[in-house]
């Protein structure tokens, strides 16, 4: 079954008492924080989101909420559905304004959400989301790609009525052209009214009755296009891109949706990436690392000579500023690369060079002899010690 719902004034954080306006003022809060347009791709957000739309739909209308106080949840259920969102219908409660607001506020208005109620007024289309693979370096430097999508566009034949030419839709005569048909149920706890989207004409209140050729009555015709996606220098994984109005096309007259293009990064072989900086591990020979030296480090800009200081230990970390990632906002401000020299230990050694190692060693401490010596002194020891028993 359906997961636990939660209670209805819970979610919003409102009192059982609270009054129309506490109620809209909850929700407008959530709403404005949880919207999908704010947090794209974030199901977490989208789940809240849609939790909270529907308890302000509820407890926004006084029927709907007289209903839940009584009933809780059971008073909504319809055939086994609880706790989905995909048939829950939101005909009476008033989002248009709320969306209107919350937009008026970012946006600097003129936009409409694609939820809400208004059938007939225009309506802005659904996004679209889509992804690009780049590599590491095009993340860092930013790049051009080209993406192959699917668009629908609005038909010519029929200008997106749906309809053939020289016929015009129809009033629905199943709802009425209200878009809505209503129901009651008998349930054990009483008669239950039920409002839900008409099924014949799909809540538009018109029906096609001589559906255009073109299109077979959807009013869109799919194209095949390209589009150019600018990916921004310093981009990191997963972060997306929204390009304006390449997204489903609107509905009387509304803008398209957006296109949010989500960015895949490729791992590279040698750096790591976090946030604007970048790591790397570069090995560095013995002898120099004792004797100090220079060395050729790679970095996005290419390589880079560093000078390693005479008796460089393993794991020694080295700061290149602004040879990291630049910033989003200002691609003059970079990050850092941080590199850990590691001091290689040569596997294979020739016999010149071993005999090189070993008079090295009998000059630095003679620790391949260190064993030895104690052993001996050991040995010593135990001969004192038995001399004077
Ligand atoms: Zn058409
Ligand atoms: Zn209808």
């Amino acid at each position: 079954m359906a997961e636990q719902k939660r209670d209805y004034y819970e979610v919003l954080g409102v009192d059982k008492n609270a009054d129309e306006a506490a109620i809209k003022k909850a929700y407008r809060v959530l709403a404005k924080k949880y919207h999908p347009d704010m947090n794209p791709g974030d199901k977490e957000a989208e789940k809240k989101f849609k939790e909270a739309s529907e308890a302000y739909a509820i407890l926004s209308d006084p029927e709907k909420r007289r209903q839940y106080d009584q009933f809780g949840h059971s008073a909504f259920e319809q055939g086994g559905g609880a706790g989905g969102f995909g048939g829950f219908d939101f005909s009476g409660a008033d989002f248009g304004d709320i969306f209107g607001d919350i937009f008026g506020d970012l946006f600097g208005g003129g936009r409409r959400s694609s939820y809400g109620r208004s059938n007939n007024g225009p309506m802005k289309g659904a996004n679209i989301r889509a992804s690009i693979r780049i590599s590491f370096e095009e993340a860092v430097f930013g790049c051009e790609k080209e993406l192959e999508l699917t668009l629908k566009d609005e038909c010519k034949t029929c200008h997106g009525t749906g309809a053939k030419p020289g016929t015009s839709k129809k009033t629905c005569p199943k709802c009425g052209g209200k878009g809505q048909v209503v129901f009651t149920r008998q349930e054990f706890f009483g008669m239950v009214r039920n409002v839900q989207t008409c099924p014949d004409c799909g809540g538009t209140g018109q029906i096609i009755e001589d559906k255009c050729p073109d299109c077979h009555g959807t009013g869109y015709i799919a194209n095949r296009k390209t589009i150019q996606v600018t990916v921004p220098a310093g981009i990191d994984n997963g972060q997306s891109i929204r390009i304006r109005e390449k997204g489903e096309p609107g509905t009387n007259g509304g803008p398209r949706g957006d296109l949010l293009v989500e960015v895949l990064v490729q791992r590279h072989p040698i750096f790591q990436r976090q946030d604007y900086n970048i790591f790397s591990t570069v090995p560095v020979s013995f002898a120099v690392a004792a004797l100090g030296g220079d060395i050729a480090v790679d970095t996005v800009d290419g390589k880079v000579i560093y000078t390693v200081k005479p008796g460089t230990q393993t794991d020694t970390r080295v700061r290149l500023k602004g040879k990291g990632v630049p910033s989003l906002r200002n691609k003059d401000v970079r990050g850092d690369h941080y590199f850990t020299l590691v001091v290689q230990v040569p596997d294979k050694l020739s016999r010149e060079a071993k005999e090189a190692l070993k008079k090295f060693d009998e000059l630095s401490g003679d620790t391949l002899n260190a064993a030895k010596a104690v052993e001996e002194s050991s040995e010593k020891e135990k001969k004192k010690k038995g001399f004077f028993k």
